[in-house]
């Protein structure tokens, strides 16, 4: 919500009447400097939003606060220029709401242009968030990743590597809505204190590393003759998708990365397909470079993969991996009730590179169980058991 600036008004005064923590407020308006406010200017107000109101007889900015739990200082900030003196029956006025309903409706078929969609809802009522575009997909998807807070431990998140495991990307959708939601209106998510993560840790989260794939699977081939010929080429001529997992060029993103890249195409197949084609070189496709030179310029502490099937959760690669990652497992195990498992044989992931380059913890967690893809009438059970480890991430 946009407020205009009064003379003598502070971001610590806006935080103190709206109860919203000041460091949401300072990252809401970044361009802003907090020391040179100046009456009349526009700044960002994080967890609200403005709705109309239509004056009945007797209505004044006191009653219409007084009876939201707002202060009548509330109404003046999203009014300016009505004097509150002279209200008239019918006139409409803006009214602040906070907001402590989820934006983001996860559980449904869950595609590219419903993400954008979301990420552009969530930013405006969050502001606090940066949305940073790593790249574009074969067919020009801009794909997105989301940070939030301020801290120096970088924890990543990503989801959706592989098409038909899209019901990752409402699962994390839906744990950064709670997750801002738990900030604005500081409320616990478990008994934990959310405002402590985000002063501790900054979360990047790309929530669709392959949109190209989703789309595929979610609506079927391009309208484009060409890609269309050859995408259903690659599936063997077929027109159900609901096996793929690869980029739109049947290349499959999660063997894509210099990590025994070698030995992984020795045991996959050698012409592209809905899944394990893992490329004629490593780091050729863009949706994988772009997560490389993501994750080579942030530093990140840790790194997590969501994936589906089976309940279990990767953590080591060929004995590279710290001592820290034993650690962060058996907690993401205990929280979930999801299984540690130390290696398998495959390579050339993106937690295996992730492992091999910087010897830090990397995780690819295979969320829920059954047949890719799961059943979206899964996706509150998985979300329950998700949540833990996604707060286990930013905590431990
Ligand atoms: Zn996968």
């Amino acid at each position: 919500m946009d407020i205009i600036v009064r003379p003598g008004d502070s971001f610590w005064y806006y935080s103190q009447l709206f109860h919203i923590n000041l460091p949401l407020i300072l990252d809401s308006n970044r361009e802003i400097n907090p020391n040179q406010l100046y009456a009349g200017q526009r700044i960002r107000i994080p967890g609200f939003i403005v709705q109309d109101y239509r004056l009945n007889q007797g209505d004044s900015f006191y009653s219409i606060a007084r009876s939201r739990g707002l202060p009548v200082e509330a109404m003046l900030l999203v009014n300016p220029g009505i004097n509150p003196n002279r209200l008239l029956v019918g006139q409409t006025v803006n009214v602040p709401l906070r907001v402590t309903w989820r934006l983001v409706q996860g559980r449904q078929n869950y595609d590219y242009s419903r993400m954008m969609n979301d990420i552009r809802q969530l930013k405006t009522v969050y502001p606090f968030i940066q949305m940073n575009p790593i790249g574009n997909t074969v067919l020009g998807n801009q794909i997105p990743e989301l940070l939030i807070g301020n801290g120096n431990k970088r924890v990543h998140y990503n989801a959706s590597f592989h098409a038909n495991e899209w019901i990752t990307t409402p699962v994390l959708m839906t744990f950064i809505n709670d997750y801002l939601l738990a900030l604005t209106n500081s409320t616990p998510i478990r008994g934990l204190v959310m405002a402590n993560l985000h002063q501790q840790t900054t979360l990047s989260a790309v929530p669709m590393v392959n949109p190209d794939g989703v789309s595929l699977v979610l609506n079927g081939p391009p309208e484009n003759e060409t890609w269309r010929t050859r995408v259903i080429q690659y599936n063997n001529g077929s027109t159900d998708f609901s096996g793929w997992k690869a980029n739109i060029r049947g290349v499959d993103l999660n063997d894509q990365f210099p990590a025994r890249w070698e030995e992984e195409r020795a045991r996959n197949p050698k012409e592209p397909g809905p899944r394990d084609y893992g490329g004629e070189s490593p780091l050729m496709e863009p949706e994988a470079i772009a997560m490389a030179e993501l994750t080579r310029a942030r530093d990140f502490a840790r790194v997590l993969a969501f994936h589906t099937q089976g309940e279990v959760i990767y953590w080591g690669y060929e004995n590279m991996e710290p001592p820290e990652s034993e650690v962060l497992v058996n907690e993401f195990s205990r929280v979930s009730g999801y299984g540690p498992e130390q290696t398998i044989e495959s390579w050339a992931g993106y937690k295996d590179w992730f492992i091999q380059e910087w010897r830090r913890p990397g995780f690819t967690v295979e969320l829920g169980t059954g047949t890719n893809p799961l059943p979206i009438a899964q996706f509150d059970e998985i979300y329950q058991e998700t949540l833990g480890i996604f707060l286990a991430g930013l905590y431990m």
